[in-house]
């Protein structure tokens, strides 16, 4: 069923006016009429059901008790990576349940960004996909990080996946959980060690060296697998 977001709080018997973006996907991209019953999720994750009531605005007729987030908090820093696959990569991340992600421009990071277009453009990617695989919260996409910026993302337990690395990941539980993933020519030895310096424990994922959104997804799917 398909799922939008409302900025604010609602309850069962509002009257809700929808985002010009919403409508347009409901009514001109699904065809979708009156009857058409949809999933709303408000400011405070509540999730709901509603249907149209006219064109630009729709009936809250029944609250769902559902929760759908991980008890964890997982953080994904991603080395920027060629635009597609990160974009890619992106969209799955919010489907296993990442709750933020920060896009790293690292040493060795090929793709430069000058201005916020891209991360509006991740944002869209993030939201569509927080949508469909129905979370109740749209995951960040954070500021574009450089190196000196990674410690304000610092979780509970914090690694950096590397490909030299012999220690297997092995994935305790905890509250909150951040992983760093290199770019496509991996990390610059310099940067490895300032990042293991900031407290980020450093571990491999096998001996098959992984592209950089594969290692990201595989990573994630441990972390979730421990956590769920
Ligand atoms: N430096 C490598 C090279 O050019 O052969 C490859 C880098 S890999 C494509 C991109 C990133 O994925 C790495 O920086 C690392 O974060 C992650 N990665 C890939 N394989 C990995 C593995 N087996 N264990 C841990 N991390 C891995």
């Amino acid at each position: 069923m398909q799922q939008y977001f409302i900025n604010r709080k609602t309850c069962v018997g509002s009257i809700e006016e929808l985002d010009k973006d919403t409508l347009y996907h409901l009514i001109k991209v699904l065809r979708k009429n009156n009857k058409y019953i949809f999933r709303i999720v408000d400011s405070d994750k509540n999730v709901f059901y509603a249907h149209l009531i006219n064109n630009y605005q729709c009936e809250i007729t029944e609250s769902l008790n559902e929760n759908n987030e991980l008890d964890t908090d997982i953080t994904c820093i991603l080395s920027l990576i060629k635009n597609d696959k990160m974009e890619l990569c992106i969209q799955k991340l919010v489907e296993l349940g990442v709750k933020r992600i920060v896009p790293y421009k690292s040493v060795r990071s090929v793709i430069k960004v000058k201005d916020n277009k891209k991360k509006e453009r991740l944002e869209k990617i993030v939201k569509e996909a927080a949508e469909q695989s129905h979370r109740n919260i749209i995951p960040k996409v954070c500021d574009y990080a450089d190196l000196k910026d990674l410690n304000k993302y610092l979780s509970e337990k914090n690694y950096i996946c590397y490909e030299s690395e012999k220690n297997i990941a092995e994935i305790e539980k905890s509250k909150s959980i951040t992983y760093i993933i290199g770019p496509e020519g991996g990390f610059e030895d310099k940067e490895y060690q300032k990042i293991c310096e900031m407290g980020f424990e450093s571990v491999s994922l096998g001996k098959r060296i992984l592209r950089a959104e594969t290692a990201a997804l595989y990573m994630t799917s441990i972390i979730v697998g421990k956590c769920q």
